[in-house]
C-alpha cells in the first residue's frame, strides 16, 4: 500500500503522475567588495526582474495578470528596497543585503494574524528569488509538465509558467487555500492540496491527487492504482453526462424553470465561459478589483471593468456587489488594522458607508455602467435599513452629480444580501430592497457562530443546518408574498446535495460557481 498524506482541498479533481520538487534554489555569487558597484548590481536586478515580470504579464490575462502587477507594484516600492540599499551603503553584498531586507518582510507576512496576509508570503518569496536570479545569473528552475508539484509552497509565477495542457497536481506542505495560487488552480481546474504537514515525497515517486478529498497517495500500489484508475474515469464520464445539461436550461422534472446564474471575481473568468449557459452574473464580488498592496482602481478602472462585465453578458442581468472588504478580505489602507474580531467588524456597507469618498467612486462607476446593459447593484454586509437608505440616498447623489457633468448615467436598481441574520429573520424591515441575495456563506457563520475559515469547526459551519435552512425558506417566502425577487449566491448553491432543500424553500433563482454551472444543472434535472 502507497503512503497516505491528509491534508486540505484547495481546488478539486484527481491526478495521478510523477513527483517533481518544486526545490528551494541556492544562489552564489562573487560580491565585488564596493558598495557602489554593489548598489548598482542590485538596481540592475531589479529593474530586470520587473522588466520579466512586465514580459510575463503580457503573456497572460485579468486575474493571472492582476497578481503580477501586485509582484510589481511591490518591486517598484521604494518602502520595500531602502532597507537593502541602506545594508549594502553599510558594506553587505547586494545578494545578502536582498536576502536579508526580503526574508524580514515575508517574515512578517508569514506571521500576519489574518490568512490573507499570510497567503501573500508566497508573491514576495517569488518576487525575493526572481531578483536573486538575476543578481547571481542564475538559471530558473524548469518545471515539468503532467506531474505532481511538490513542496513548502508554489510561486504564483511559478505557477504561470508552468505548462498545464498534460494537467498536472499541486501538493504543498505548508499553502494556503486563499492564496493567489489555490484561486489560479480553481479557475484552471488542476487539483491541489494544501497543508500536508511533515510528508516527504521524492522525485522517484508516482503520487495520486485527489483534490476534493485532500488526500495524496505516495507510490499507490496496483489495487489502488486500479482504484485511482477508476475514480478518474467516473469523474470523466460524470463531467461528461453533466456537461450535456450546460447549454440547457435548468428545468425540474415538473417542467419548473430555475434561474442558473453565475459568481464571478475577475474580469478574465468570462474568457472561459459562454454567456448561453447562464442565465446572468449573480454575483460579481467587486473587492476583487482592488488588490491588496496596489493602488485603489479610480473611477474609469471600475467602469470600464463593470461595463466589461455587462456587455459580456449582452441583456442578461448582472449584479454587481459594492465592496466587500473586511472580514477576510483585507485590503491595506482600507480596512482597520487590529481588529480583534474582523467578521464582526468593520466590513462591506458598513466600511464603505464609513469611506464614502471610496463608495462614491464605485457608485459613480456603476451608475455609468449601467447605461451599457441590465446592470444591478447589490450591498453587503447590511444589518439595518438605515444602511440600505443612505447608501440609495448616495446613489442618487451620484447619479444627479454625473448628470450635471453631463456623463451618461442610469439608475441601477439597488438591493441587498441577505447574510446577516438580523435581516433574515425581519425581512419586513427591508421593503425598501430592489431585490434579496441571500449570502447562505455568511448566513451560515453568523447562525452557526462557528468561522468560515477554520477548518476545526468547519462541522458546525453546515448550510444544512435546520436554522440556516429555516430563515432562507422564511426569506424565499417573504419575497414571493411582496413579490420582491429572492435569489441565493452562497456557495451551498453549488453543491448538489443542497439542492433539494433550497428548491424546497421555494427558491427559483440560483447563483453558483462557473465550474459548476453543468453540474447544478444535471442535479436539478433530477428533482
Ligand atoms: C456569502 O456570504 O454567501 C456570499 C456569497 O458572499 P461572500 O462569500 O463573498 O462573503
Ligand atoms: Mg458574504
Amino acid at each position: 500500500m502507497g503512503n497516505k498524506y491528509h491534508g486540505t482541498c484547495a481546488s478539486d479533481g484527481l491526478f495521478i503522475g510523477p513527483v517533481r520538487r518544486l526545490a528551494g534554489q541556492s544562489y552564489s555569487r562573487q560580491s565585488s567588495g564596493d558598495p557602489a558597484t554593489e548598489r548598482d548590481a542590485l538596481t540592475e536586478a531589479i529593474q530586470q526582474a520587473a522588466g520579466d515580470l512586465t514580459r510575463l504579464m503580457e503573456t497572460v490575462d485579468g486575474e493571472s495578470q492582476d497578481i503580477l502587477a501586485f509582484q510589481l507594484a511591490m518591486l517598484e516600492d521604494d518602502a520595500l528596497t531602502v532597507a537593502a540599499f541602506e545594508s549594502i551603503a553599510a558594506g553587505t553584498p547586494a545578494d545578502a543585503a536582498w536576502s536579508a531586507a526580503l526574508n524580514g518582510e515575508i517574515a512578517g507576512y508569514e506571521t500576519a494574524q489574518d490568512e490573507y496576509f499570510r497567503a501573500r508570503a508566497a508573491d514576495l518569496r517569488d518576487m525575493r528569488d526572481r531578483v536573486l536570479r538575476r543578481l547571481t545569473k542564475a538559471e530558473e528552475a524548469a518545471q515539468g509538465d503532467g506531474a505532481v508539484l511538490v513542496g513548502d509552497d508554489i510561486a504564483p509565477t511559478v505557477f504561470l509558467e508552468t505548462d498545464w495542457s498534460h494537467g498536472g497536481a499541486i501538493a504543498l506542505y505548508r499553502g494556503s487555500t486563499t492564496s493567489h495560487v489555490a484561486m489560479l488552480a480553481r479557475a484552471r481546474g488542476i487539483p491541489m492540496v494544501v497543508g500536508l504537514g511533515g510528508c516527504e515525497l521524492a522525485e522517484t515517486q508516482i503520487a495520486a491527487v485527489d483534490g476534493g478529498a485532500g488526500l495524496v497517495v505516495a507510490d499507490p500500489d496496483q489495487a489502488e492504482a486500479d482504484q485511482f484508475s477508476r475514480a478518474l474515469e467516473a469523474q470523466t464520464s460524470t463531467r461528461a453526462a453533466e456537461d450535456r445539461f450546460r447549454r440547457l436550461p435548468a428545468l425540474q422534472k415538473n417542467g419548473m424553470r430555475i434561474d442558473v446564474l453565475i459568481n464571478v471575481a475577475g474580469v478574465e473568468e468570462l474568457d472561459h465561459i459562454n454567456p448561453a449557459d447562464c442565465d446572468g452574473i449573480g454575483l460579481m464580488r467587486s473587492e476583487f478589483l482592488f488588490r491588496d498592496g496596489a493602488p485603489l482602481p479610480g473611477e474609469e478602472a471600475q467602469y470600464l471593468a463593470y461595463r466589461r462585465f455587462v456587455e459580456w453578458a449582452a441583456g442578461k442581468p448582472v449584479t454587481i456587489r459594492t465592496l466587500d472588504i473586511g472580514g477576510d478580505k483585507p485590503v491595506r489602507g482600507l480596512t482597520p488594522e487590529g481588529e480583534a474580531n474582523p467578521f464582526l467588524g468593520l466590513r462591506g456597507v458598513r466600511l464603505t458607508l464609513a469611506r464614502e469618498d471610496v463608495f462614491r467612486t464605485q457608485l459613480r462607476a456603476l451608475a455609468r455602467a449601467c447605461v451599457h446593459g441590465s446592470l444591478k447593484v447589490m450591498l453587503p454586509m447590511v444589518t439595518i435599513p438605515g444602511e440600505l437608505s443612505r447608501s440609495a440616498e448616495l446613489l442618487e447623489d451620484c447619479i444627479r452629480e454625473l448628470e450635471r457633468e453631463n456623463i451618461p448615467c442610469k439608475r441601477p436598481p439597488l438591493g441587498i444580501m441577505v447574510e446577516v441574520p438580523a435581516v433574515a429573520v425581519v425581512p419586513e424591515l427591508f421593503r425598501a430592497a430592489e431585490f434579496f441575495s441571500i449570502g447562505s456563506n455568511d448566513l451560515t457563520q453568523y447562525v452557526t457562530a462557528s468561522s468560515r475559515d477554520d477548518p476545526r469547526v468547519a462541522a458546525l459551519n453546515d448550510p444544512g443546518h435546520p436554522a440556516v435552512l429555516r430563515l432562507i425558506a422564511e426569506v424565499a417566502r417573504f419575497g414571493a408574498a411582496e413579490q420582491i425577487p429572492v435569489s441565493l449566491c452562497g456557495d451551498m448553491a453549488s453543491e448538489p446535495r443542497h439542492l433539494p432543500s433550497l428548491l424546497a424553500a421555494g427558491l427559483t433563482s440560483l447563483s453558483v460557481a462557473p465550474a459548476r454551472l453543468a453540474r447544478v444543472k444535471a442535479a436539478i434535472s433530477e428533482l
